[in-house]
């Protein structure tokens, strides 16, 4: 089980040029004092390094990266109503995607079944030329093309379980079928995309799933979806690696949406995943996205590790 983390992540605070952002440090500073209090769930700690410039061009034109890199070099700014980038936050969300991408080689390496990356900024939102949803680069995206165009994979299987709909990795799989990319999402909040109806295009038609849900859904309608509707989907496409959009905004606590689900929700959610990727003989890596009570937040990413770890 690997941990990755870098202290950049805690030098990105959009709260620099938007107040009251809740897309906070405090919320990395949370998980790790309930992972710290737990012995790290006896978890290998590995510092995220750096994504480079290669892996950035996966899934983002140059024009994108530049774009940031210059707004953070020049003191930063924000990009739109939400998304705030400051003088760190290109270092942070290097990375943030630099920690998908290490979690990956060393998961395909063999070095560990799963892995979780703690890092900020969040990436899900975050189309090839649009930085959106406080995300700058897409981090599982990144990882996911990795696999392929490097580490020699032929399907990956991207799990979105943010209550946001993932549209930025949405968009750039859209069109393949290589990745297939399964969210679960509360319908009619942002990011306004997500519907059922949506299931790729051209050779990606059918690789992608989306099932937005209501407000008020809880553990019940969010485990069965995933457990009835989501895997028996990926166990046909044959997963080699599973990637998780691991958010934990569905939290009955969390101030931006209306889902219902527990701490312990996300740890089931995680065994169904989990177990199937035993059978797939899949690694499964996780990544931070959402999640904006820190307390449920802490409790829900125990509660994950705890149950990709066992
Ligand atoms: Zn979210």
């Amino acid at each position: 089980m690997l941990y990755f983390s870098h202290p950049s992540s805690l030098e990105h605070d959009p709260r620099q040029g938007l107040p009251g952002h809740p897309e906070q440090p405090e919320r990395l500073r949370a998980i790790e004092a309930a992972l710290g209090e737990r012995g790290w769930l006896g978890w290998e700690r590995r510092e995220a390094p750096a994504a480079s410039e290669e892996e950035l061009l996966l899934v983002h034109p140059r024009s994108h990266v530049e774009r940031i890199r210059s707004l953070c070099r020049s003191g930063g700014g924000p990009i739109d109503a939400d998304t705030f980038a400051g003088e760190r936050s290109y270092e942070a969300a290097l990375h943030a995607a630099g920690g998908a991408c290490a979690m990956t080689r060393a998961l395909l390496a063999g070095e560990a079944e799963v892995g979780f990356c703690a890092l900020r900024p969040p990436g899900h939102h975050a189309e090839p030329e649009r930085a959106m949803g406080f995300c700058l680069f897409d981090s599982v995206a990144v990882a996911a093309a990795l696999a392929i165009a490097e580490l020699g994979l032929e399907r990956v299987f991207i799990l979105d379980w943010d209550v946001h709909h993932g549209n930025g990795t949405a968009e750039i799989f859209r069109r393949r079928d290589d990745v297939l990319f399964a969210s679960i999402h509360q319908g009619g909040i942002f990011p306004g995309t997500g519907a059922r109806e949506d299931t790729g295009s051209g050779r990606g038609e059918g690789c992608t799933i989306n099932l937005p849900v209501p407000a008020g859904s809880d553990e019940e309608l969010w485990a069965s979806l995933l457990a009835d509707m989501v895997i028996p989907a990926a166990e046909e496409f044959e997963p080699q690696l599973v990637l998780i959009s691991a958010g934990f905004d569905a939290h009955r606590d969390d101030p931006l949406a209306e889902c219902r689900l527990e701490a312990s929700s996300f740890g089931r959610l995680a065994s169904i995943a989990k177990e199937a990727a035993n059978r797939w003989q899949a690694p499964v890596g996780a990544v931070l996205e959402g999640g904006y009570d820190v307390s449920a937040l802490a409790a829900s990413t125990v509660a994950t590790m705890a149950a990709l770890g066992d």
